[in-house]
């Protein structure tokens, strides 16, 4: 992406600086993989629900995938139609479900037989139908971060596979339910295709379990978890997702009449997106120096919750042509420790009131600040 110094001068940081060419480029690419092949893209809302954001992918002709009841609200507000959102979640409230059930949502992706019920009661009380899609558990290591795998046996997401009997029971004796498809999402930042290799033969496996039931399975939806290139991220401004889609293509043959859903978030966004903030202090400590920026985890939680890296980038160093580096601590001004982008981090040689980016913010940046410490909401900026 890119992010020109110009337009930054006047604005006040922390802010977000979307690259919406980008963000183009990204949807056209993911178009031209799919096209040829019954597939659609669900954007996954909550990498970035940004109005703006969400009105670009909504325009694209793609659907939404919702983790919310306010989820599905922005992703309507934004245009996505009401039968290509889907909306999954381990802990749906009775009014969310209702809220779905009035807006005729695509489906609801039922993270377990206790849900499925309440559902179905609900619909009965509405007078409606529910569509529903089975999310299944498959049990398959993303070999990702441990906060965000979410297909194995031992955490919160999906129906267990040997419960599979009783969902199915759920759906036959309530005809209130729809069923219409089989879900699955093992994790995110995965970069390696063997998990999703892995994912397809399961999915096939799985099917014929629900299709000897007497089900019909239209809808497949494989989840999203595609990863991106957080350390480089001009070298890989756009996912591989051609790769991606042939792992689907080569191992997932389709019936006639079926459908193949994806659900990227990260992939579709996090390269957009920069952190901009602004050098307030450059402290010398006894053996380290700081560089204490106006954005921390309130506006970027990444590095604080899992860990995480996002390459850091002096604009006005490089601007102004500096070429001696200089270690230093890039830390926010939030009074916790865990505030903390980078330790010993290799940069140009830095100065109060410079421009520094954190490349990659797009998804699970905007959309996880808070206002913790009484801070505000971070800024926005668009490059068209
Ligand atoms: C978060 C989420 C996604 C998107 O994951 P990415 O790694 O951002 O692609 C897709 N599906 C579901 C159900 C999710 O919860």
């Amino acid at each position: 992406m890119t992010i020109d110094l110009r337009d930054l001068e006047g604005l006040e940081t922390p802010l977000y600086y979307y690259d919406m060419r980008l963000l183009q480029q990204t949807i056209d690419e993911i178009t031209t993989c799919m096209s040829g092949y019954p597939y659609s893209t669900h954007y996954a809302v909550k990498a970035n629900c940004n109005p703006e954001i969400l009105k670009t992918i909504a325009g694209a002709g793609f659907g939404a995938d919702c983790v919310s009841g306010g989820e599905v609200r922005a992703a309507l507000e934004a245009g996505f139609p009401a039968s290509e959102i889907s909306y999954a979640g381990v802990g749906k409230t009775d009014a969310e479900i209702r809220y779905g059930i009035e807006e005729g949502i695509g489906s609801f992706n039922a993270e377990s037989v206790e849900e499925l019920e309440i559902i179905a009661e609900i619909a009965r009380k509405c007078g409606r139908k529910a569509n529903v899609v089975f999310r299944i558990n498959p049990d398959i290591d993303a070999h990702t971060h441990h906060y965000i795998t979410t297909g194995i046996a031992e955490n919160k997401f999906g129906i267990d596979m040997r419960r599979l009997d009783d969902a199915i029971k759920v759906v036959t004796d309530n005809p209130e339910l729809n069923f219409i498809g089989l879900h699955f999402h093992i994790g995110s930042q995965i970069t390696n295709m063997e998990p999703f290799e892995l994912l397809c033969d399961r999915i096939l496996q799985l099917q014929a379990k629900v299709e000897k039931a007497g089900l019909k399975v239209k809808v497949i939806n494989v989840g999203g978890g595609l990863g991106i290139d957080y350390d480089f991220p001009d070298m890989h401004p756009i996912s591989d997702f051609r790769h991606y889609f042939e792992v689907f293509k080569r191992r997932l043959p389709l019936r006639s009449g079926q459908r193949l859903l994806c659900e990227l978030g990260r992939s579709l966004v996090g390269q957009c997106g920069s952190l901009i903030t602004r050098v307030i202090y450059v402290k010398r400590g006894v053996e380290k120096q700081f560089l204490i920026v106006d954005g921390g985890m309130s506006d970027l939680l990444r590095p604080a919750l899992y860990g995480a890296h996002h390459a850091i980038e002096n604009i006005s160093a490089q601007a102004r042509g500096e070429r001696e580096q200089d270690r230093y601590d890039v830390v926010g001004p939030i009074c916790e420790s865990a505030d903390v982008f980078s330790k010993s981090e290799l940069m140009l040689k830095s100065r109060r009131g410079d421009f520094v980016a954190f490349r990659s913010g797009g998804a699970y940046g905007e959309s996880m600040a808070s206002n913790y410490n009484m801070r505000n909401h971070p800024g926005t900026y668009y490059r068209y």
